[in-house]
């Protein structure tokens, strides 16, 4: 993709003229928090003001879970056609192609990525994601159960109210992989997206809405987790929580859950992946990958690849190589448009980064490239590509996700040591490791404790594959038709045959 800089004032208009939505969206209505409350949102790019935000509540929230229970016993979305529930959804999708570059601009602002990367990953994506889940509408079946003397059907429902506590590293997108779904199996959805970034989910309820979904259907409050959040995971009218964040609020909610009706909650949280090369890998592919792994998105990537691992022979060679690509990543302003990386989320998250190298110096690590932040002319929050070398497993860098752009290289003996050190972690969202041996290949990628493995690639797959986690980073997937389960109820239903 080539630089166009006439697109730079392009998008500079866009933004100047953007006038966003910041209320809530409560049975097709926008309207203020029920106590009149705002909070300020700024754009981490240069910080300037965006627009105030209903802060809700929970009197917002027991307003929204109660018009969404509504709905859902009225039927006008759980009992229609499922190709009425197709057509809607795909007038959905359309809607936000057609709305592609405001939410691109909208989400650039917001939280600070490129606003190519917002256009071509984000906003496409989500669009994409929303015709597949269409898709499978009307292909997932239930079953019969093989018992003689009656018939025994077993089949799926919708589960009733849906809350989606949503994250702000891909704030639209993530969003739609559970709205999106949940919608399509037909339940209704309050999403509480993160008060760091909640503009484009406001602006898919306004899309939602004009597309046919009915009012009530999807519900949006933003606000902060202690309260909006808090109050979704407490609720004893909720059937299910589905939640996309850090492991700590993952933590809270299942407590939650305890103290109210025992609900469900789907955890997709955090990740600390490794990235294995080996020594036959294809390093002119490997290498440029690497960097993209954690330097992509700021780093603020729940699968960053942050932990690279290399053999300890081809150490210098690859990290003086990964520095030159690491160039590549330097962030600017993310309404230019060749910008690769923005900046942070805000002033608060970019303290936690600095912290995290820091402490890292402190405990041995050498810093080859970055170490601080950038740009602070800007009024913005910008980090340098970092690259920390002499980072031991058991140091707190290795350990704890960054959320930033931040990697750590460890080296490496043999192929045994690398799985070790790959499985070293409390998370288990993903691994990837590069290799042109056919037999290595399958043997390290089975003995990955982790849900999403990549091999010869960072990343691959599409919304047909399972995206989750094991040990600390999820319960749960989403994507593919797996991903549908949760939104469901099994229902049992045995007929009885008389002779
Ligand atoms: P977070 O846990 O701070 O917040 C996530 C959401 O939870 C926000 O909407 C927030 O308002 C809400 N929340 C916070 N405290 C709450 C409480 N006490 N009760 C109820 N809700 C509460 O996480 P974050 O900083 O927004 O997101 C970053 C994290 O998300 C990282 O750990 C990242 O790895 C993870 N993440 C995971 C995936 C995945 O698919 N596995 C994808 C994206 C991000």
């Amino acid at each position: 993709m080539g630089y166009h800089p006439e697109f730079d004032q392009h998008w500079n208009n866009i933004a100047t003229n953007l006038e966003p939505e910041g209320r809530a969206l409560i049975n097709g209505e926008f309207t203020e928090a029920a106590e009149g409350e705002v909070f300020a949102t700024y754009s981490p790019a240069d910080g300037r003001f965006i627009t105030n935000i209903a802060r809700g509540s929970k009197v917002d929230i027991d307003r929204a879970v109660a018009g969404a229970r509504a709905s859902f016993e009225a039927g006008n979305w759980s009992q229609v056609s499922i190709y009425h529930r197709i057509d809607v959804m795909n007038k959905l999708a359309d809607l936000i192609e057609q709305n592609s570059e405001r939410l691109a601009v909208l989400e650039s602002l917001d939280m600070g990525k490129p606003v190519r990367e917002c256009l071509h990953t984000d906003v496409a994506g989500s669009a994409k994601a929303i015709r597949y889940f269409a898709s499978c509408i009307d292909k997932i079946y239930g079953n019969i159960s093989p018992n003689t003397g009656g018939v025994g059907m077993i089949t799926r429902e919708p589960i009733g109210v849906v809350a989606a506590i949503t994250p702000w590293n891909f704030p639209l997108y993530m969003a739609i992989w559970k709205v999106g779904s949940a919608l399509a199996m037909g339940n209704s959805v309050v999403v509480k997206p993160s008060e760091r970034a909640s503009l484009t989910t406001i602006e898919l309820g306004k899309l939602a809405l004009e597309a046919g979904v009915p009012s009530g259907v999807l519900q949006v409050v933003p606000g902060y987790g202690h309260e909006a959040g808090a109050a979704l995971g407490l609720h004893n009218d909720v059937d299910c929580v589905s939640f996309t964040g850090s492991h700590v609020t993952a933590r809270k909610l299942m407590a939650m859950a305890g103290e109210s009706n025992g609900k469900p909650v789907y955890v997709e949280a955090g990740g600390k992946t490794a990235n294995i090369i080996f020594d036959s890998a294809d390093m002119d592919a490997a290498i440029p990958a690497a960097a993209g792994a954690i330097f992509y998105n700021m780093g603020e990537v729940c699968f960053a690849g942050s932990r690279l691992l290399l053999p300890e022979s081809k150490r210098d060679s690859i990290i003086e190589q990964l520095i030159e690509h690491s160039k590549l990543w330097i962030p600017d302003n993310p309404l230019k448009d060749r910008t690769m990386a923005g900046a942070l989320v805000d002033g608060v998250h970019l303290e936690r980064v600095q912290g995290f190298v820091d402490r890292a110096i402190a405990d041995g690590a050498t810093v080859m490239t970055g170490g601080h932040a950038l740009h602070k002319e800007s009024g913005g929050y910008y980090f340098a590509p970092t690259i920390l070398t002499d980072v031991r497993s058991e140091m707190e860098i290795a350990q704890q996700e960054v959320f930033g752009p931040v990697l750590s290289v460890l080296t490496y003996q043999d192929e045994e040591d690398a799985v070790r050190l790959a499985n070293d972690t409390n998370y288990g969202l993903a691994a990837a490791l590069w290799t042109n041996d056919l037999s290595q290949a399958h043997r390290v990628a089975a003995r990955m404790k982790a849900g999403n493995v990549w091999v010869n690639c960072f990343h691959g797959g599409d919304m047909s594959m399972p995206f989750g986690g094991y040990k600390q980073s999820g319960n749960t997937r989403d994507k593919g038709l797996i991903g549908f389960e949760k939104y469901t109820q099994v229902k049992s239903t045995w007929i009885n045959i008389k002779d």
